[in-house]
């Protein structure tokens, strides 16, 4: 039977070829979107993960869709970056408001069907800056790192009702968020991997795919990086 999947920030990006990944093994997929349109094919939800109330709509509807969530992919995120001493705090903690809260907004939620169905996947999108750290993103890094430390304390606590929790740490990929950088800046990050290029979206939804999956049962509070080997010996 189709499992019943989530993935936030699913309408673009890294998320969506989760999304499309996921759909393709089978399962029946849903996305959260802020603004704009769902992605053709997949069951799209408006959520904005900073707010509770959204958050539990979002579920809500897609439990009334394809029943309660039993993989969920927390990837939703943003970056807002500057120097520590420019840094307002509202920079920083809108950062980790979106992205770390965000996390703990959409995995509680999502424990509620699981705890009662006694299985689960909960994967979170993290980064490869969170262990090696980035000039111009503490509030980014941070709450990147903070997911770590989340997830690894949630695996504990779920692991003997059958749900695993893990995180997948992407390096630099090929989406909206690195299109920023200029040529100059996505060379000299390119100089610092070892495989010499960018990843694709798909790259690190085939790595999502197998935590998602049955044959990942015995894998739980793991950090794996998808990083062309950037972020190797931390
Ligand atoms: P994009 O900027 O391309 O997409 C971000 C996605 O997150 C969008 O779908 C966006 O929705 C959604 N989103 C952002 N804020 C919120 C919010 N408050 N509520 C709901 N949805 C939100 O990013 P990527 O695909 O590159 O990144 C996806 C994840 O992977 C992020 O967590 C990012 O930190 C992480 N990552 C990315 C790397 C990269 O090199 N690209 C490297 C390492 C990690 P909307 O379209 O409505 O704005």
């Amino acid at each position: 039977m189709a499992r019943s999947v989530l993935v936030t920030g699913g309408n673009r990006g890294i998320g969506l070829a989760i999304a499309r990944e996921l759909a393709r093994a089978g399962d029946a997929v849903a996305v959260t979107y802020r603004s704009g349109e769902p992605p053709e094919g997949l069951f799209g939800v408006q959520c904005d993960v900073t707010s509770m109330a959204d958050v539990d709509a979002a579920f809500g509807k897609v439990e009334a869709e394809q029943g309660p969530v039993e993989v969920l992919v927390a990837n939703a995120g943003i970056t807002r970056d500057t120097l520590l001493p420019m840094m307002k705090e509202e920079t920083f903690t809108e950062v980790v408001d979106a992205n770390l809260t965000g996390a703990y907004r959409v995995a509680k939620r999502a424990t509620k069907g699981m705890l009662r169905l006694r299985r689960g996947r909960i994967v979170l999108i993290s980064s490869v800056v969170a262990m090696l750290g980035s000039a111009g993103q503490t509030n980014y890094a941070a709450s990147k790192a903070g997911m770590i430390g989340f997830a690894r304390s949630a695996a504990r606590e779920l692991a003997s009702r059958g749900i695993t929790v893990n995180v997948v740490a992407p390096g630099f990929v090929e989406t909206d968020m690195t299109a920023v950088l200029d040529e100059a800046q996505q060379e000299r990050i390119r100089q610092n991997i070892p495989l010499g290029r960018q990843a694709r979206p798909e790259e690190i939804a085939k790595a999502v795919a197998f935590l998602a999956s049955e044959d990942a049962a015995y894998i739980t509070g793991a950090v794996i990086p998808v990083d062309g080997g950037l972020g190797m010996g931390h």
